[in-house]
């Protein structure tokens, strides 16, 4: 109850807090151009287009949060057409070369720190100038700008990540969700969207957290998840019920098409794949030595020895021969067998 009444008030500041910047409209206000479930999102950046709405730009079917991250898709080369930038008073998307862009208001910036807010009449700009400041330049200016203040502001985005945006991503991800190879999605976008079905997080902060932790550390992250079986807190072993998580040493998984399924320990893994009577295609298994994740058709188990697991006796996986072999005689085990070597009678012998 009490969660739930913090996961409330933390929705409703976020929402308050959202509604309070500058740069967001209500939802039915927002022209949303793009295609498919990212549409909602920068490609660039992955924040959300409604929220950011007042600084958006279209370009080739694309729509960004802002000019910095427009000139970072376009890599700093202007585009000769087909530009359009939201109207900040109107709200309809207008054509930017036409528009007249009021560059360092007091307004805040998105992406930046010198805002840039662009409006279809003369008129507008100098209204919304004379009341917070800046000036009003076209759109080939407010692009070099952008590209000028392009180095600060990348900077500047960098540090407030490092700062704090990666750490709660890291630890929401691990929390919270399934293991996730971010390598797989085109745009930090994309991978933003697939977050809903892969982790349970409760606001669209805490969404562009994991995002951009993943997205930024795409080749750590998935050596790491390659590294170990990496168990989501909430796993429970379909055979005896218990949280996986918790023996880290013993996990053993099999990747359906559909879900990933965890096991602590081989032996209730084994006899879930004969309960189920399928030839599961990836079936993985924790190294005993190494706990890393090895594909359980290239592993060595050994069967009878002194070591327990969480379920008692157990097949103990180990990736190299040699070592199980040692492991079978310094432990008083029975016997080293392949993957293909497990059967019904030997899970009856354990
Ligand atoms: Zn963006
Ligand atoms: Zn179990």
């Amino acid at each position: 109850m009490l969660k739930r009444i913090v996961v409330f008030l933390i929705t409703c500041l976020t929402f308050v807090w959202a509604m309070d910047m500058f740069q967001s409209v209500p939802e039915e206000k927002a022209t949303l151009i793009q295609k498919g479930d990212a549409k909602r999102y920068c490609p660039n950046c992955g924040m959300d287009l409604v929220k950011f709405y007042k600084t958006s730009y279209v370009h080739e079917e694309h729509q960004y949060c802002s000019i910095h991250c427009l000139v970072e898709a376009t890599k700093g080369v202007i585009p000769q057409k087909d530009v359009k930038v939201a109207d900040t008073k109107n709200l309809g998307l207008i054509d930017a070369y036409q528009a007249f862009i009021v560059v360092g208001s007091s307004k805040p910036g998105t992406m930046t720190m010198n805002s840039q807010y662009a409006f279809s009449s003369e008129e507008d700009a100098k209204a919304f100038q004379s009341e917070n400041g800046g000036r009003i330049v076209k759109f080939a200016e407010a692009y070099t700008i952008a590209q000028e203040d392009f180095p600060k502001d990348t900077a500047m985005i960098k540090a407030k990540r490092e700062q704090n945006v990666y750490a709660t991503g890291e630890k929401l991800y691990q929390n919270a969700c399934e293991t996730i190879d971010a390598n797989r999605f085109a745009t930090v976008a994309e991978l933003k969207v697939s977050l809903s079905k892969s982790c349970r997080l409760e606001s669209e902060g805490q969404y562009q957290a994991v995002a951009l932790y993943l997205w930024d550390h795409k080749n750590v992250v998935v050596s790491q998840s390659e590294e170990k079986i990496v168990v989501p807190k909430d796993a429970k072993c379909p055979v005896c019920g218990m949280f996986v998580a918790k023996y880290p040493q013993w996990a053993a998984m099999i990747e359906a098409p559909e879900k990933k399924i965890y096991f602590d320990g081989v032996k209730d893994m084994m006899k879930y794949i004969f309960a189920q009577k399928k030839n599961f295609e990836k079936v993985y298994v924790s190294d005993y030595y190494k706990l890393k994740k090895i594909d359980a058709r290239q592993a060595f188990f050994v069967i009878g020895a002194n070591v327990y697991g969480p379920m008692g006796s157990e097949l103990i996986p180990f990736a190299n021969e040699n070592e199980a072999n040692a492991f079978m005689k310094d432990h008083n085990g029975k016997r080293v067998l392949s993957f293909s070597e497990i059967d019904e009678k030997t899970l009856k012998s354990l």
